[in-house]
């Protein structure tokens, strides 16, 4: 049997896994969602901005950072202003948020460093945003998507869980999943899948106790009635 040049499997079985999953994906995208980074592109948060709500929110609930986030955008809008800004000044508006002592000092040098290596702009490939500190693959792909609307696809802790749980991957960490999913999904495909997974994560495939009745995709799930972290 004729095998892709990319992987041992036969290439009818990946086109059905790459069906399968599409339809999945469809059905949950279909559901009308909101997420932090979705609603942050709908007010047409800067570039800059959307980068600092971004290396903010890791390891925080959206409801925390939001309002802080937007707290700092008063007083520190630009790459300029943030920048130039007094670390304890900063820390007293973000310090609800986790990890709040390393996220100033990540901002503040992000800043900096977009003054001076990129003009004052945030770069958008990922070989460029990945030089910015705090700037991880996730953080790049949801700069590249939300602020750039660029083909990318940022895996986060749901983004895993969920491509795994749904058998579309078999991999143990977020970095592994996003070149998986990079693999079944066509490219046009791509700038849905973080919003679509991350709010389908955070009202029903909960990551201790999923909500698999409610689940819209239940019938196509191999682990429904999963109950741990998995
Ligand atoms: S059936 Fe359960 S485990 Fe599977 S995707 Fe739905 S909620 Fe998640």
């Amino acid at each position: 049997m004729l095998k892709t040049g990319m992987t041992s499997q036969p290439i009818s079985t990946m086109k059905n896994k790459n069906k399968k999953a599409l339809n999945i994906l469809n059905i949950l995208a279909n559901t009308e969602r909101t997420t932090m980074l979705g609603e942050f592109r709908k007010r047409k948060l800067s570039a800059f901005q959307m980068l600092i709500a971004t290396i903010l929110s890791a390891r925080a609930k959206d409801e925390t950072t939001m309002p802080i986030a937007d707290e700092l955008f008063k007083k520190y809008p630009t790459p300029a202003k943030l920048s130039s800004a007094n670390p304890h000044a900063v820390k007293k508006i973000i310090r609800k948020i986790g990890f709040y002592n390393v996220k100033t000092k990540n901002i503040i040098a992000a800043s900096h460093m977009i003054l001076s290596e990129f003009h004052g702009k945030v770069p958008d490939t990922l070989e460029d945003l990945l030089k910015l500190p705090g700037v991880g693959r996730k953080v790049a792909g949801c700069v590249l998507v939300y602020a750039f609307d660029k083909d990318a696809i940022p895996v986060d802790t749901h983004v895993h869980r969920i491509s795994n749980r749904l058998g579309f991957c078999k991999t143990k960490n977020p970095d592994k999943t996003a070149d998986c999913l990079e693999k079944l999904f066509p490219k046009k495909y791509w700038k849905i899948i973080n919003d679509t997974l991350v709010h389908h994560g955070k009202t029903i495939c909960k990551p201790i106790t999923p909500s698999c009745s409610l689940c819209s995709v239940k019938n196509n799930c191999p682990k429904i009635g999963v109950q741990k972290q998995n």
